[in-house]
């Protein structure tokens, strides 16, 4: 009967949407980001929640990390994709700033603070696109 349906528009599959919301909404809480940072001590973090990549690619709805293209082949990560989206531009930027420094304080960026901004630039556009 409902053949055809695809599975997230099924009650169960709205319901295991609604499940991974509510898990993505939970890790980012505080006590449960510290216990994840602890899980995984030697983690780089999304800058916004604090969450340790290795849990972030635990998630499973928001696709994890949000990268940004500097080229073809380069490109950085400051932030979780779930941040990401709830970020406005001005924090985007203290989050790119804040990654730049972050390298520059352990032994230099790899891109200058002007070519980070401007694949946020960039990425911005394509979103608006
Ligand atoms: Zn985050």
């Amino acid at each position: 009967m409902f053949k055809g349906v695809p599975y997230r528009l099924t009650l169960k599959g709205r319901i295991y949407a609604g499940w991974l919301i509510f898990v993505d909404w939970f890790k980012r809480l505080r006590p449960v980001v510290r216990y994840y940072q602890g899980k995984y001590p030697t983690n780089s973090t999304c800058y916004n929640c604090g969450l340790p990549w290795e849990a972030v690619r635990e998630s499973e709805i928001d696709c994890g990390i949000h990268f940004i293209d500097v080229d073809e082949d380069h490109g950085f990560f400051p932030c979780c994709e779930y941040c990401w989206q709830r970020m406005d531009d001005l924090k985007k930027i203290d989050a790119i700033v804040a990654l730049f420094e972050e390298w520059e304080s352990c032994g230099g960026s790899p891109y200058t603070k002007e070519e980070m901004l401007d694949a946020l630039a960039q990425d911005l556009q394509e979103k608006e696109a």
